[in-house]
């Protein structure tokens, strides 16, 4: 067998490990059928020939598991190089060669590493209005030999960093946004290749960002008043002698182009006040100003996990044509980049010295074919540039800002533009595909892109709910609805593993509460309150599915204290077992935006979530081997849902408030007993058709409504749901030509235009949510819930909207899963591949039963 694919942690050669048992994965593939481990050895050396294996043997340990194995050698220093290999037994006993060698480089293991002072420039804004962007440097000299140079490197704001004149990574927004008065990220970069033996410069230029720039509807500086950088340069020169340079008061600053720069409201670059060269060593700074230098200690400083927002793509305009006249009667051009997406432009323009040119962002045209701007609500979200008049041309890209858009308005054109001025750049945290699908349905095709499109626009640090407002916030119901989808369609185990730690700092505040949004920004009042199902249980919902789609389960042990303290909490807060109890007044934000004028009561789905949450929770004990509190919330759940069933559920069957909703959440918790689960099955299906076949649930009710649809073998209906093309519905956005998932089913409509402006962004990925039941039940890739992350395959495909293919493919932790089907003649015909190591379980849709509607399946085969 061959061993492929060497991970520690979540990356392949990593150099920021800053924990002590990092783990270890690796993938395996082989001629052959039923490829699987049987053991595994593990050895870690500092010795890149492995001539002694001095710091981990572990034997050989018998065990299928080749995912996230602990280090469990001797302690980890900082700033150490370790190189490690694996070989594995097969099915037969059979013992593979070692590995290729891989490695993993520590960064500082303890506090007292960081040396660094927080430094910052002198001007400081307000909460309303902004400074100019301050330049920071530093000279140095390095008197010999280099082997080795490390930067490590973060901010309260965000930062851009250069060694004699060269960008270091190409991370974006970097630290990322946490909850800063808690803990920011750092970043660690191998510099060696860009400093010289004698004299150096680092410059950094250092943005608001998150930290005290706008965000959301809020003023500025939520977490500070000005932007600080911290940063530390290790060099290890080949005689054996290391030397240490630091931020401290030695810096320098200035101010230069940057004039502002603010997520919510944009940038504005003055070309004429560049100053070349200014992180070069020849730059002569003389009359820069000394730095101030603060004391920070109390902030955590974490490299672990983290994932940076990179440009990920570039896309060029589809077409270029006029707008009306600007209020001075100048000529204005719309870039129309044919996708609404998240980041920026580049400019390239030449022109007159002084001339500004003004780009602002929209997401849709109106109906005069204008930009609408109305929904940013007060986002200016508007770039300005400058130009120096250089006669070669001048290339801008703003620095510290970001835009929802897919049209481009620009003003200040000397003539008329070609559509090459304008390139789209694509930011958003960079973490690869794993998902594909593609079927026999155009507009279900373009439905899964515009679910793919609303996960790039809006993963940007934390999940958002949307890229363009004055918004843009980590609204945990839109992330806990939409996770299963996310995990589908790209590797978010690092991504979801920082988030949790977000919450957890939310949660750390308030002991028992998880915020509706994280990180935690004191925005409203109502934020602080308790009583946010659907959005605070994502505290507990988005690390149970990362776990399972992943297999990780530090996610759960490490915060597994405050998911037992959110559902005390809960219960100690509910009225006999009842959430959202009307007596407390504020009932959180039920199943937004519904179209069944909020008929589900806040109370009922308040405690259908806590009866979910504590089944969840009951599990995490299970595979965190805690038989007591397996016990304590299986019995907590079992009263919960005794509750539920006598105060919300007729003797007849009717579910409170009748709503698709309603039954929806009781059905796929599984709160109903058997009878009771079959009426209210025929009611969803009642309500659906006295809808004329047509959704009407908001966020809460729109993830589960397809699931539940096909566990009880409603695939008719559900196909009919999938396929409507009338509001409300998925399609309905697609046929108006949407290219990412709107908030609202009727973002835009013939009869009414645009929705309410104060709530109608065109880039919310919410109700994409439904992309989980794509894959997993028309392609059939689902999984054993007790053999997580896709160890154990269960593929059962469902034929449903007509469809006569479909081809779905996902990157498991173990491996390449693909699944082809196809009707043809009636005949159903699958090829199934997947990874060596796993095993699965191939249900097919018999056809003969599949023709009367039953939907009965044949058990064909174990992989
Ligand atoms: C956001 C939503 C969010 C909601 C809370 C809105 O403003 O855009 O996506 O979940 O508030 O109900």
């Amino acid at each position: 067998m061959e061993i492929y694919s060497l991970h520690c942690e979540s990356s392949i050669t990593p150099i920021n490990i800053d924990i002590n048992n990092p783990v270890f994965s690796w993938q395996l593939k082989g001629a052959g059928e039923n490829l699987s481990q049987t053991a595994f050895r593990i050895q870690c050396s500092s010795s890149s020939n492995f001539i002694k294996v001095d710091y981990w043997d572990s034997g050989k340990i018998k065990t299928d598991n080749s995912i996230f194995i602990k280090y469990d050698g001797k302690e980890l220093l900082s700033m150490q190089k370790i190189y490690w290999r694996v070989k594995v037994w097969d099915e037969n006993n059979k013992e593979s060669d070692w590995s290729e060698i891989s490695f993993f480089e520590t960064a500082f293991l303890s506090r007292s590493d960081w040396k660094a002072k927080w430094i910052s420039g002198s001007l400081t804004g307000s909460k309303h209005s902004q400074v100019p962007v301050p330049y920071l440097k530093n000279d140095f000299t390095l008197k010999k030999e280099i082997k080795q140079g490390k930067l490590f490197i973060t901010a309260l704001g965000i930062y851009e960093p250069y060694i004699n004149g060269e960008r270091i990574g190409s991370d974006v927004f970097s630290p990322g946004w946490t909850d800063y008065s808690r803990r920011v990220n750092y970043q660690v970069f191998d510099v060696t290749s860009t400093l010289n033996r004698g004299d150096n410069t680092i410059g950094v230029i250092l943005g608001d960002g998150w930290y005290c720039g706008h965000i959301a509807w809020g003023k500025r500086q939520h977490y500070g008043l000005k932007p600080e950088l911290l940063a530390q340069i290790h060099i290890d020169f080949n005689d054996g002698s290391s030397q240490t340079i630091i931020t401290d008061e030695n810096w320098k600053h200035s101010y230069g182009p940057i004039i502002e720069s603010d997520f919510i409201m944009g940038e504005s670059y003055d070309a004429r006040l560049e100053f070349d060269g200014w992180n070069n060593i020849d730059f002569k700074s003389d009359y820069w100003s000394r730095v101030s230098v603060q004391n920070k200690k109390n902030i955590f400083l974490k490299a672990l996990p983290y994932v940076p927002v990179s440009a990920m793509q570039k896309i060029t305009p589809v077409s270029v044509f006029k707008a009306s006249d600007d209020w001075l009667g100048n000529t204005q051009w719309i870039f129309d980049f044919g996708q609404n997406m998240l980041g920026r432009v580049r400019l390239k323009i030449s022109g007159k010295w002084g001339k500004t040119i003004i780009l602002r962002f929209a997401e849709v045209l109106d109906e005069k074919g204008e930009p609408y701007f109305d929904n940013l609500r007060t986002a200016k979200a508007t770039d300005y540039y400058t130009l120096k008049g250089d006669e070669n041309g001048e290339i801008y890209e703003s620095h510290f800002t970001f835009h929802g858009f897919r049209y481009a308005l620009v003003s200040g054109l000397t003539k008329n533009p070609e559509a090459d001025m304008l390139t789209g750049i694509v930011l958003h945290s960079n973490m690869k595909m794993t998902g594909s699908f593609e079927c026999s349905n155009k507009l279900i095709n373009k439905l899964q892109h515009n679910i793919q499109w609303g996960q790039r626009g809006n993963f940007l640090s934390v999940p958002t709910d949307c890229p363009q407002r004055d918004e843009r916030l980590g609204w945990m119901g839109d992330a806990q609805v939409f996770a299963g989808t996310a995990a589908f369609n790209m590797d978010v185990a690092s991504f979801f593993n920082k988030w949790q730690i977000d919450i957890a700092d939310c949660e750390n505040k308030n002991p028992g509460y998880f915020s509706p949004i994280a990180p935690f920004i004191p925005l409203h009042s109502v934020l602080e309150k308790d009583g946010h199902a659907g959005w605070s249980d994502a505290g507990i919902i988005c690390p149970w599915t990362i776990y399972q789609s992943y297999g990780d389960k530090r996610i759960l042990e490490n915060h597994y204290e405050s998911f037992k303290r959110y559902i005390d909490t809960l219960e100690t807060n509910s009225v006999g077992l009842i959430c959202e109890h009307p007596s407390k007044g504020f009932q959180g934000f039920k199943d937004w935006l519904n179209q069944e004028q909020d008929k589900t009561p806040g109370d009922l789905i308040g405690t259908a979530y806590f009866a979910y949450s504590t089944k969840i929770l009951a599990k995490i004990a299970v595979v965190l081997n805690n038989q007591t509190d397996v016990e304590k919330y299986n019995t907590l759940h079992k009263k919960i849902k005794e509750v539920f069933n006598n105060q919300y559920v007729s003797k007849d069957g009717n579910v409170i408030g009748e709503t698709q909703t309603a039954y929806v959440l009781a059905l796929y918790f599984d709160l109903l007993s058997r009878p009771h689960a079959d009426i209210a099955i025929e009611k969803l299906v009642e309500n659906i058709k006295s809808h004329g076949i047509q959704i009407a649930t908001g966020f809460l009710g729109t993830p589960y409504i397809m699931h539940v649809l096909s566990k009880y073998s409603c695939d008719d209906i559900a196909g009919k749901l999938l396929l409507q093309e009338k509001w409300p519905s998925w399609l309905y956005a697609v046929t108006k030509g949407a290219t990412t998932i709107w908030e609202r089913w009727d973002g835009w409509t013939h009869d009414n235009g645009f929705a309410d402006k104060d709530m109608n962004s065109f880039n919310h990925y919410a109700y994409g949510a439904m992309g989980e039941w794509l894959y997993k039940h028309v392609a059939g890739i689902d999984f054993d819930e007790n053999y997580p992350a896709y160890k154990k395959i269960i593929i059962k495909p469902h034929i449903v909207a007509n469809l006569t293919h479909v081809n779905c493919s996902f990157k498991s932790v173990y491996g390449f899963i693909s699944v082809k089907w196809q009707v043809k003649d009636n005949q159903f015909y699958i090829d199934v591949e997947i990874p060596a190591n796993t095993t699965a379980e191939l249900r097919i849709p018999n056809m003969e039963s599949k023709m009367v509607g039953s939907g009965e399946y044949n058990f064909i085969s174990h992989l």
